[in-house]
């Protein structure tokens, strides 16, 4: 999850909480010990960080998982998903971002792993009745 423009990685997930760590916990040299705790709808950062948050990078990251989402969600074409996904965004992050095209390809090439030779009505069927089924992770 992303937190003020720090990265956590779910370390473990209890009933009533879950226990996230700073995505440098292995950095070298400088390992950050931050933690957070996540209940119900509350963060709570336990320990801060030893490092600057780095916004631009984090966003980008948001931008990207927000597409693949939507890869998974919606039958919408590529292009028009992606510029819903890049309204308000900073020029800053869209310049660090890869291009609409590369994007496209990717936003595709996820789709149809995600989805197979499925058609679109099949893929809206697919949505609508939630099945799950194993799904290839993101590769942001
Ligand atoms: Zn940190």
């Amino acid at each position: 999850m992303a937190l003020d423009g720090y990265i956590f990685n779910l370390e473990r997930e209890y009933a009533t909480y879950s226990n996230w760590y700073c995505e440098n916990r292995h950095a070298t040299p400088e390992k950050c010990r931050a933690r957070a705790v996540l209940q119900v709808d509350e963060i709570s950062v336990k320990v801060g960080h030893n490092h600057d948050s780095d916004q631009p990078s984090v966003k980008k990251r948001i931008v990207l998982s927000k597409l693949y989402k939507q890869a998974e969600s919606s039958v919408e074409a590529p292009s028009s998903l992606i510029a819903e996904v890049l309204e308000g965004v900073s020029d800053e992050v869209k310049k660090s971002l890869p291009s609409k095209e590369v994007m496209a390809a990717s936003f595709n090439e996820f789709r149809a792993k995600t989805y197979g030779n499925f058609s679109l009505t099949e893929m809206l069927v697919y949505n609508l009745i939630s099945y799950q089924m194993p799904r290839p992770k993101a590769p942001f």
